[in-house]
């Protein structure tokens, strides 16, 4: 394994650590654009799209409005699905190896509301992932606080989806790096790609900032970097970093029991038996690191609003990662089509925690030349023709 940096450095290590196998309906859905530019006007939304004369942010913006269609929601919806619950049932084996830390619960997500137009309005959309036995309960705001003490009473009520778990990323990453070191998997970290030695239609090898390694197979897996890194193979990937930040804590003293989705702010608060971390937030604004201090805050005043108290102390980390975007949320993986020896893992998104076993898997029976276990059409390569 080749990382231009530590292993576990990039977007799966500060993320919310939700496994959220409910995550059926795509970001691209009939009125996500209308309601986006209604929050935006009234400076309410967690979306920032920096003004850019970049023709492919311009047209991957466009073909993500085209794809907000209902016949979208239902075809992307289908292959997420089938996605997801693989993924679940690999986690499952995955989770109870030997050896694996990473505060993993399975405890469902509550989706918290302060509106009470928009918790009722929630009914659709749990009616809709019912259908993929996915449906989420309705909690009613007395209820609520019974069971979430944490919450402010001014809330509307909630949704509880039994079906999420939720772990802690960075301690994944670490138990998975030993886990795979111990069966042989050697790292070379601190080696970013430069170019692929190319012969005929096959790769032979890649050439990194420590030197040239051999291989009969590669797996491009470089998350929102993976379309940089294709560049020299003219394949051309419409994958967008969709930048996000995090605030990890210690646990503050009224915390939690359940990991939250804060309706009106999008954003999530997710508790762990270690520690407390509020992430959101997406900004198109190209490759970059900076932490804004304007994005923190706002996770902190949206978590005000929601939970009596916010905040834990100390703040152990204030992060950014680049989620890999794809405009109709669905992830790509593929053999290369200029390359037979080339496998592409990317654009999970908003999802890469939760599909990683799937995506996993898939790539290795690809490689050993067996059937995959679901149908991968809806993540090849041929729908960007
Ligand atoms: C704030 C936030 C919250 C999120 N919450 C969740 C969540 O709750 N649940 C969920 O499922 N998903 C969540 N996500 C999404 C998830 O984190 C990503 O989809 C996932 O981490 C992508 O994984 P990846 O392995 O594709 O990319 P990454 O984890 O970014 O890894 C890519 C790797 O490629 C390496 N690389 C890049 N370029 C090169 C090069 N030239 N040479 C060598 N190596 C290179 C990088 O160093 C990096 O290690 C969240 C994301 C953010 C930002």
């Amino acid at each position: 394994m080749i990382d231009k940096g530590p292993v576990g450095n990039g977007a799966s290590h500060g993320n919310c650590g939700l496994l959220c196998f409910s995550d059926v309906i795509p970001l691209c859905s009939p009125g996500t654009v209308g309601h986006e530019m209604a929050r935006t006007l009234k400076r309410t939304s967690p979306l920032y799209i920096k003004p850019s004369l970049d023709i492919s942010q311009m047209l991957w913006l466009l073909k993500f409005a085209l794809k907000c269609t209902k016949a979208h929601k239902l075809t992307a919806a289908r292959g997420k699905y089938e996605i997801l619950n693989y993924s679940m049932g690999l986690f499952d084996s995955l989770l109870s190896l030997d050896g694996m830390s990473c505060d993993f619960e399975k405890k469902g997500m509550l989706t918290v509301f302060k509106n009470k137009k928009n918790f009722e309005a929630y009914q659709a959309t749990s009616a809709f992932l019912d259908a993929y036995h996915m449906g989420a309960e309705k909690i009613e705001k007395k209820d609520l606080l019974e069971l979430e003490p944490a919450l402010c009473d001014d809330i509307a009520g909630g949704w509880l989806n039994r079906s999420d778990w939720h772990l802690r990323p960075d301690m994944l990453m670490d138990s998975w790096r030993k886990q795979l070191s111990q069966k042989g998997l050697i790292i070379e970290e601190h080696s970013s790609l430069i170019d692929f030695d190319i012969q005929g239609n096959s790769l032979k090898g890649v050439n990194t900032v420590k030197g040239r390694f051999k291989a009969d197979f590669f797996v491009m897996a470089a998350g929102a970097w993976t379309p940089l890194t294709l560049r020299q193979l003219k394949l051309n990937l419409p994958v967008l970093p969709g930048k996000g930040y995090s605030i990890t804590m210690e646990r503050p003293g009224a915390c939690p029991s359940h990991p939250l989705s804060l309706y009106e702010k999008n954003m999530v608060v997710t508790p762990w038996k270690s520690g407390y971390r509020l992430g959101g937030t997406m900004e198109f604004s190209g490759y970059n690191d900076v932490l804004s201090p304007k994005r923190l805050s706002n996770l902190v005043s949206g978590a005000s609003a929601f939970l009596r108290e916010p905040l834990g102390h100390p703040v152990i980390e204030e992060w950014t990662g680049l989620r890999p975007m794809t405009y109709d949320d669905l992830p790509v993986i593929d053999r290369a089509p200029s390359h037979e020896n080339l496998m592409i893992a990317t654009g999970h998104g908003m999802l890469g925690l939760t599909l990683a076993p799937g995506t996993g898997k898939i790539i290795c029976d690809m490689i050993y030349g067996r059937e995959p276990e679901i149908n991968i059409r809806p993540f090849g390569i041929d729908r960007f023709r």
